[in-house]
Order: structure tokens, then C-alpha cells, then sequence
């Protein structure tokens, strides 16, 4: 079941550049950096109530970020829902005749298992579900 919107991607080309809309301009401050290698992406969390919102840099070229800014330039990325059953969302999706990128969860930023759906199946907008990884769920790891 989904729970919640967790967060909002936004692609960028430069985090250090955009910080200073999110931080000056808006007056949030930035949470946590973080460089997601598997995604090749660098991230800046900012929280709006319990909302998180993704900055998100490309760290290579072909990095899907250096892809989405090279097609549509700067922008919402993707949307991302917070599921408290990543593994069933995704059955349930794919049964549902949705296209999965991941067809199981991956490791992504803050420790949180997250997997997309393509936009395809999603009406153009890039889609994740996400949930805490079970070792910040039970206090294992530090946050
Ligand atoms: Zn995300």
C-alpha cells in the first residue's frame, strides 16, 4: 500500500547553483548530500512538511540524469511514493500490465530501497516507490 508522497526529484545540472534557489529563495535548508553511485547521482534533500525534495546531479554522462537534462533539460524527474511493501507494489503493478525498470528493489540514497516504473506505463511521469530499508526500519543502522 502506498503511504505517502516521500519525495519529489529534480533534476539539475548543478546542485551547488540550484542550493541557492531552494536555500535563499525558498528559505529551506539542505538536510543531507549524498552521492548515489549505482544511480550516478549526486543528491540534496530539502523537507517541506514531511516532503522530502530530491535535487538531483549527474555525476557521468551517461548517467539517466545527464539523459533526462540532455532531452528535457532541467525539471521534475520523478515522483516517488513511499510504500510499505516495495515488493508487492511492484507485483502488484506489473500485474497490473506496468513496465518495470527495476524489477526488484535497489539500494538508493538515505538507505532506502526504492524501484521505478517507466514513464510509459505511468503517463510520462517517472514514478518510484520507496520505503526505509528494514535496518533503519528497526534502529540497526544509525539515519
Ligand atoms: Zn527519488
Amino acid at each position: 500500500m502506498l503511504t505517502k508522497i516521500d519525495h519529489i526529484g529534480i533534476a539539475v545540472r548543478s546542485i551547488v547553483e540550484a542550493r541557492k534557489f531552494y536555500e535563499q529563495a525558498l528559505g529551506l535548508v539542505c538536510e543531507h548530500q549524498e552521492t548515489v553511485e549505482s544511480q550516478k547521482v549526486k543528491t540534496a534533500f530539502f523537507t517541506v512538511g514531511d516532503v522530502h525534495i530530491e535535487l538531483l546531479e549527474p555525476t557521468h554522462d551517461d548517467s539517466p540524469i545527464a539523459v533526462f537534462l540532455a532531452k528535457k533539460g532541467e525539471g521534475i524527474h520523478h515522483i516517488a511514493y513511499q510504500s510499505d511493501n516495495i515488493g508487492q507494489q511492484l507485483q502488484d503493478a506489473a500485474d497490473q500490465g506496468c513496465t518495470l525498470i527495476h524489477e526488484k528493489p535497489i539500494q538508493g540514497a538515505g538507505g532506502k530501497e526504492i524501484a521505478f516504473l517507466h514513464p510509459k506505463s505511468s503517463f510520462g511521469v517517472l514514478t518510484e516507490f520507496c520505503c526505509p530499508s528494514k535496518e533503519h526500519a528497526s534502529g540497526i543502522l544509525p539515519k
